[in-house]
């Protein structure tokens, strides 16, 4: 089983012929409101696939935050964990141009109150989950508080974004810790080269079991002490990559759940990852099991 604990998020996306500046009002688009947020996502990306899986996170009281539950509850996703109040529901404001180019204000609300006691009072979800997913949406001393509660046995997976610096317990945690490369730069915090098998090499020995480098239309690269290897990305035409890395992680964690190696579960996640990209939207744009076979 799986759980995912990390954010929730609810998108409201504007288009619009340019940004405004400062003092300025500009007319955009109708509004559009989607369930996002990186945690909300790998587990709706999970739960499609047919795994069974929870989401342990914090939504506000409100209209956003039962809009969440609403998404997580028809992807098959169990909420019994999604906390309630506290702040309101996290929300990011996005515009997007005509070129496609996004800007985004993300304000964390509920997520920035995930609590390393919430945690605590969730040990008995981690020590029931075969492999537990995180992002660094939540504050990091809640990622921390997870990585404290794992038993023996129980797989930690990171998605290092927002990339930040990590302590060296989150690191050793991690089997794997799955980045892109603007993240593998950011976690590694000196140049150590230009290739990915360089920069797996290097995050390699800041102490996690294994790393995965996603490469977009490259696939990925999958690293641990045996050695590394590239995963083959599957030819789709790309019409939006938002949400990609989300149910790329999120099927990956899943496939390891099930006994996988690294290897098969990057190539399974790879497929979904391409899947993706093939529709608009971040949970909208998740494929099934039927669709990922069908690719
Ligand atoms: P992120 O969104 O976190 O930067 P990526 O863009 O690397 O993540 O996408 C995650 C995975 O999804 C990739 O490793 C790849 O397997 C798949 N993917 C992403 N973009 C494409 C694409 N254009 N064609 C095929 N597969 C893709």
């Amino acid at each position: 089983d799986l759980l995912v604990v990390g954010s929730a998020n609810a998108d409201l996306v504007i288009g619009v012929d340019r940004r405004p500046g400062a003092g300025e009002t500009v007319l955009g688009s109708d509004l559009a409101l989607h369930p996002g947020g990186k945690g909300a996502n790998q587990a709706v990306a999970a739960a499609r696939l047919g795994a069974r899986t929870a989401l342990l996170a914090r939504v506000g009281d409100d209209a956003h935050g039962r809009l969440l539950l609403d998404s997580q509850r028809d992807a098959g996703v169990d909420t019994a964990a999604v906390l309630v109040g506290g702040a309101p529901t996290g929300v990011a404001l996005i515009t997007v141009d005509p070129s496609g180019d996004n800007s985004i204000v993300v304000s964390p609300g509920a997520n920035g109150h995930l609590t390393p006691k919430d945690i605590r009072a969730a040990s008995a979800l981690l020590a029931a989950s075969r492999v537990v997913s995180a992002q660094l949406e939540i504050p990091l001393e809640t990622v921390v508080e997870v990585v404290r509660g794992l038993r023996p046995g129980t797989r930690f997976v990171l998605n290092p974004s927002p990339p930040r610096e990590l302590p060296e317990d989150v690191l050793a945690a991690c089997d794997p810790l799955i980045l892109n490369e603007h993240e593998a730069r950011v976690v590694l915090g000196v140049d150590t080269g230009d290739t990915p098998e360089q920069w797996a090499e290097a995050l390699l020995a800041r102490g996690p079991r294994s790393v995965v480098v996603t490469l977009g239309a490259d696939g990925a690269l999958v690293a641990d002490t045996a050695g590394s290897a590239r995963v083959p990305s599957v030819k789709v035409d790309a019409v939006d990559t938002t949400g990609a890395g989300d149910a790329f992680t999120a099927a990956l964690a899943w496939r390891l759940g099930l006994g996988e190696s690294l290897a098969e579960a990057a190539a399974y996640a790879a497929r979904v990852g391409a899947a993706a990209v093939t529709r608009e939207g971040a949970q909208a744009s998740f494929p099934t099991a039927e669709e990922v076979a069908a690719l």
